[in-house]
């Protein structure tokens, strides 16, 4: 009787065999029904097997094979395969994440029928500006795969660059995958898309979407019938039978990095799906990442540079350092940014002040005995949020009411320390009454209709003054705003992160880019106690190839990646003790391995060393190669596998990690 191999969505690196009477070979890649201990799963077929390993008396009888979807591809499986292995992620959980939620159930939902959305929306083309038009004939998207880093000031058209090529793709009758950081934050991209290809069905793919509609939008995709799939990092696994493109817009954004589950970097499988599929992939971004860049300098990626605004009547904002040594501060303002604020408002114009620390206050002390509130389960503080009057732990959500006074000494005159968006909201509200002022962050913006609703007011003009935190760094144009102030910054230039500076630069590069993108010139006020800090020199220069060329020579020196290959092993216990000797244990292990190249770090505990009332713990290995690396992980993760852990000890790898 034939005999297939079975995924499932297990943690554990090995398939399952099963006896499946109907089977034929014509069933890999389809889902299947089987029992597991006392209940049933839906796995996908790996292989089917003339012969197991096992005697058929030790195998289980499968269930049915469910048909009503084409069989998963060879090339699926491939990338599954690629993922799998190079981030130490079960095979099973690979293939399973992948599918949508209704497909991999026991006892579907009932499926309703698709809803066809009329697309509205003018369909305007414009006219590609000379550089836009350099860039859509230097990417030859007939050509098989090849890899170019569309490098694009803010403001420079590369959306249209896009739809250019995505054009083209469609016209050959292929699909494209666009990826994009965050959905919510970009509703306008989708409109546009649609807009733009309005008898092509274009399908959104990201976690937000209700199970029902995502599951639709992935069997059009898997069904070849939608054109394009607009999608989140999870959608990079999305099978396409007639890919063509991909596009993986604001290539630098850490949300393409899968922080929990299986731990992956989108970008860098979209770059490997691309390959495998033989088709070209663009990563668009006004500052790359340093990764990217490299890969650029070393001739992997072809670069592809849009230097100047599109809008002709735009150009690139003004930045400029204000010293805040030399000032006195009201409220962490100094006079030149509220006297800028001023004249915009007479020239109603849209300021925005960028300040990248949501809630009142990141804190709320005692100066007479030094208490803090620190969350009860994390090492952290409670940030207080005045606006629901609640203490509330932005690492794992715990909240508390506000004490009347010191829980240690009974003081009654404790104090906000610091200060975040709703305290500078509450300040700019007094000082400019007639202004129209509003807050745009995680906690004033929860849903993308919120968000919708902000944009609208935003482009509307219905707001004088934003305030903000990173929501309004991505990727809007705001045509009426032409001030950014930037407070607060300078604590990321001296974090203990080695990446912190390159996120810094991205992060004010990008909002400084929402400044100036029309007629209306735009002006940059940065303040910050450093001014003769080399990262604020390349950006009041606007010199990101400058300043990336700094970094790397620094990461190069220091041996870090780029320039060598990282893996994380992390344990959380609610003893530190016991991660700390899992660690230990497992860097013993690692000697055994015996691969030569690998440098195994001491255990220590981990910058957060509590989360959520678990101790953690990490150990970095790192290779100056990254097959030796790859070599090491599989053989090193075996054996601490065999190593007996302590009953609440969880533990597990993370391949090129970004913060360690
Ligand atoms: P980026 O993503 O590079 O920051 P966008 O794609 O958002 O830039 O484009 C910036 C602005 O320029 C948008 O308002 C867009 O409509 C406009 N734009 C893009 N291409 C052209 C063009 N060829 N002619 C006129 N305006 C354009
Ligand atoms: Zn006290
Ligand atoms: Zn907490």
């Amino acid at each position: 009787m034939p005999v297939v191999r079975v995924a499932l969505d297990l943690p554990l690196h090995r398939l399952f065999d099963y006896l499946a009477e109907s089977a034929t070979s014509a069933d890999i890649g389809q889902r299947i029904r089987v029992p597991f201990g006392r209940r049933e799963r839906i796995g996908v077929i790996v292989s089917v097997l003339e012969h197991s390993p096992l005697s058929p008396e030790q195998l289980r009888s499968a269930g049915e094979i469910l048909r009503d979807l084409p069989p998963l591809s060879p090339d699926f499986f491939k990338l599954c395969e690629f993922a799998s292995t190079y981030y130490q992620a079960p095979l099973g959980e690979v293939i399973l994440q992948a599918l949508p939620g209704g497909v991999k159930r026991i006892d579907p939902p009932a499926r309703r029928t698709v809803r066809r959305r009329a697309t509205s929306g003018e369909r305007v083309v414009p006219e590609l500006t000379a550089g836009q038009a350099a860039a859509v004939a230097a990417i030859d998207v007939a050509q098989g795969f090849s890899a170019h880093l569309l490098f694009g000031v803010t403001g420079s058209g590369k959306t249209e660059v896009y739809l250019r090529l995505i054009e083209q793709v469609l016209a050959a009758g292929r699909q494209v995958l666009l990826l994009v950081p965050e959905i919510n934050l970009t509703p306008q991209l989708e409109s546009r898309v649609r807009a733009r290809f309005p008898d092509c069905e274009v399908v959104a793919l990201h976690s937000e979407l209700a199970e029902a509609a995502r599951e639709r939008h992935w069997r059009a995709a898997f069904a070849g019938e939608a054109g394009i799939v607009l999608g989140t990092r999870l959608a990079v696994f999305t099978p396409m039978p007639r890919l063509g493109l991909i596009v993986v817009d604001e290539e630098h954004d850490a949300s393409f990095k899968q922080q929990d589950g299986m731990r992956y970097s989108a970008r860098d499988v979209a770059v490997v799906r691309a390959h495998q599929a033989n088709v070209p992939i663009v990563l668009g971004s006004a500052t790359p990442s340093l990764e990217s860049w490299a890969n650029a300098l070393g001739g992997r990626y072809r670069r592809v540079d849009l230097p100047e605004r599109a809008n002709p009547e735009a150009c690139l904002p003004t930045i400029h350092l204000l010293d805040t040594r030399k000032m006195v501060l009201e409220e962490g303002i100094g006079a030149p940014v509220v006297a800028a604020i001023e004249e915009r408002l007479a020239r109603g114009e849209q300021s925005l002040v960028f300040l990248n620390r949501r809630g009142y206050a990141p804190v709320l002390a005692c100066p007479a005995c030094g208490w803090v509130s620190g969350c009860k389960r994390c090492a952290a503080n409670m940030v207080l949020h005045l606006a629901d009057r609640r203490l509330r732990c932005h690492h794992c959500g715990f909240e508390a009411r506000i004490p009347q006074a010191c829980p240690t000494c009974g003081n009654q005159d404790i104090h906000p320390f610091g200060r975040g968006t709703q305290r500078l909201e509450a300040w700019l509200r007094e000082r400019f009454p007639a202004a129209r002022v509003l807050r745009v962050d995680r906690d004033s913006v929860k849903s993308r209709k919120q968000w919708e609703i902000v944009l609208e007011r935003i482009h509307g003009g219905d707001a004088d003054l934003l305030v903000g935190t990173q929501m309004l760094a991505k990727g809007h144009d705001f045509p009426k705003l032409t001030l950014v102030g930037v407070l607060g910054a300078d604590a990321a230039l001296f974090a203990a992160d080695w990446r912190a500076p390159e996120r810094l630069f991205a992060q004010l590069m990008q909002v400084a880019g929402r400044a100036g993108r029309a007629e209306l010139r735009g002006e940059v006020l940065i303040q910050t106690q450093y001014p003769d800090h080399p990262l604020y020199a390349a950006l009041v220069a606007q010199d990101y190839p400058g300043f990336a060329t700094t970094l790397l020579r620094e990461r190069e020196q220091a041996g870090f990646p780029p320039y060598s290959y990282q893996a994380i092993l992390r344990a959380e216990a609610p003893l530190m003790a016991d991660a700390m000797a899992f660690l230990a244990n497992a860097s013993a292990l690692s000697k055994m391995a015996e691969c030569p190249d690998i440098m195994v770090y001491d255990p220590i505990p981990m910058k957060m060393a509590r989360l959520a009332n678990l101790e953690r713990a990490q150990l970095l290995v790192e290779s100056a190669s990254r097959p030796a690396l790859q070599a090491f992980l599989p053989r090193w993760r075996e054996a601490i596998e065999r190593v007996k852990a302590p009953a609440r000890l969880r533990w597990h790898i993370e391949v090129d990690p970004l913060e360690c």
